[in-house]
């Protein structure tokens, strides 16, 4: 039996994008397919926010981390990501590592633009997914598309997946 991490649903090309596309790295997913069993993942899909659907950002807020609309204010979808992140508790449970999209409001890893109230940019944070990943399952490995596109990264990312999955 093989290892099986997350993955970000948009990079294996499934059209799950906020615009109704995708960020195939087919690459990138061939290689990581040579020794484990991928897992695709889309929160904000699977919270239920539609394809397409009205982008989002995050935005400090009240002492708190929202992700709300780009262009409606008023729209907060905080609660239903949180609530899918819950919700996939078990699926993270039986996964040895994640592979997540940069920079997304949902899947960025440290990466993620953040804007405080008045619009106006703050140090990159993670996405809301990834901050309920890294609370509940700290030891898990995570890296983005981006940086795996070096061969030694990747190397070193399949290495701690390998380590996490035997225990060590
Ligand atoms: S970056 Fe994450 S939330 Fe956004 S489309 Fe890809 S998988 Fe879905």
């Amino acid at each position: 039996m093989r290892p099986r991490i997350g993955i970000s649903s948009c990079l294996l090309g499934e059209a799950v994008r906020y615009d109704g596309g995708h960020r195939h790295a087919a690459a990138l997913a061939a290689a990581l397919a040579q020794d484990f069993e991928l897992v695709s993942l889309c929160p904000e899909r699977e919270a239920g926010l539609g394809v397409p659907r009205p982008p989002v950002r995050l935005v400090q807020w009240d002492d708190a981390i929202h992700a709300r609309g780009v262009s409606d204010p008023h729209l907060d979808v905080t609660d239903a990501l949180r609530a899918c992140a819950e919700a996939k508790r078990e699926t993270i449970a039986g996964l040895a590592g994640f592979v997540f999209k940069a920079r997304s409001p949902s899947c960025g890893v440290d990466s993620t633009p953040l804007v405080d109230a008045r619009g106006r940019p703050l140090a990159p944070t993670s996405g809301l997914f990834v901050q309920w990943v890294r609370t509940r399952f700290p030891a898990l490995p995570l890296a983005e598309d981006e940086a795996l596109a070096d061969a030694t990264a990747r190397a070193d990312f399949m290495a701690r997946v390998w380590a996490y999955y035997r225990g060590e």
